[in-house]
């Protein structure tokens, strides 16, 4: 049932477009906007418009929600005529990872408007997007929070509120950088046990529920050794967010060789042209079969 409340929801990707479907079963008005309409035709079967461009989208929208790959893309989406489209009363949630650097832009982006600019990258992958269990890492201005909460209460199960618009990214840096550098080493271990002629199904069986076997390792763990990788996280944006975290390191003189390693491990994989499968195709680069 609509209850009044217009979104326009930039980015119907693996992410976008299962927190439309949580909007719109909250009963919010959906404008999704996609570069390839053809994934944002699906949602019009659950009751949201698709837009032709993001000013269409944006059209006295009281939200804009931003669910794309990076900052650069964001500011070519967002950028132009779109925020002046919003209504009066307005917010702008952006929500896809651009680590610090791009949220600095886009927050510059949005006080330039005078649109009021939350920070909320989110925790949680395919199917807790589906589920609406995300968790929300949001910073931004205390007079918005209570109306935004609307929103990420539909797309989550719980927010997290930090302090000035920036907070949200860093925190997501922080948590990213243990996500990838898990992965690379989870994908190395799986390797080095299949070479001395360990199982590696062994391995994750062993840890299984103790303090070592991580539920994330299991799940991951196996689609390695199945080396079958259905995309919740692309490794291409993990590389992304990998990239953003050394950036940041180098912004605050920070070394981080182990970062470098794993971020190599990606470019492998990516190069051999694993990037759209899930991250944990970083196993591709570390097999020693090859990729
Ligand atoms: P995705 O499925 O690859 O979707 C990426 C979106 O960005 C699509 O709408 C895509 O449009 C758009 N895009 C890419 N390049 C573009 C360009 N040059 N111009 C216009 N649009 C462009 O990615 P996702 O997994 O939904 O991730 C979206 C954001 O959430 C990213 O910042 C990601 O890091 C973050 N995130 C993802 C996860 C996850 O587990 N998947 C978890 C937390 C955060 P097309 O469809 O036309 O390519």
């Amino acid at each position: 049932m609509a209850n009044g409340t217009k979104i326009a929801v930039l980015g119907t990707g693996i992410m976008g477009a299962a927190m439309a479907r949580n909007l719109l079963s909250d009963g919010m008005e959906v404008r999704a906007w996609n570069r390839s309409r053809e994934k944002a035709e699906p949602l019009a079967q659950d009751g949201a418009k698709v837009a032709d461009n993001p000013a269409d989208a944006a059209r006295d929208a009281d939200f804009l929600l931003t669910m794309l790959s990076d900052a650069d893309v964001i500011e070519e989406a967002v950028g132009g005529d779109v925020l002046p489209m919003l209504a009066e009363d307005r917010v702008w949630l952006q929500m896809s990872t651009v680590g610090e650097e791009g949220n600095g832009r886009l927050s510059e982006m949005a006080a330039e408007h005078g649109v009021p600019y939350v920070d909320a990258p989110v925790l949680g992958t395919k199917q807790p997007a589906e589920q609406g269990q995300l968790v929300v890492l949001a910073s931004g201005p205390e007079e918005v929070r209570e109306r935004s909460e609307r929103v990420f209460d539909a797309v989550g199960s719980k927010t997290v509120w930090l302090g000035e618009a920036g907070e949200g990214s860093r925190l997501k840096l922080v948590i990213n950088n243990w996500i990838v550098g898990l992965l690379g080493v989870l994908a190395e271990t799986v390797a080095f046990a299949k070479s001395i002629g360990i199982d590696p199904a062994a391995f994750l069986e062993t840890i299984e529920g103790g303090p070592l076997g991580l539920p994330y390792a299991q799940l991951k763990g196996n689609m390695m050794i199945e080396e079958d990788f259905p995309t919740s996280f692309s490794a291409r944006l993990a590389r992304k967010d990998a990239g953003l975290v050394l950036g940041a390191a180098e912004a605050y003189d920070l070394r981080m060789p182990v970062a470098e390693a794993v971020a190599a491990r990606f470019d492998e994989a990516i190069q051999a042209g694993h990037g759209e499968e899930d991250m944990a195709a970083v196993y591709r680069a570390a097999s020693p079969e090859g990729g």
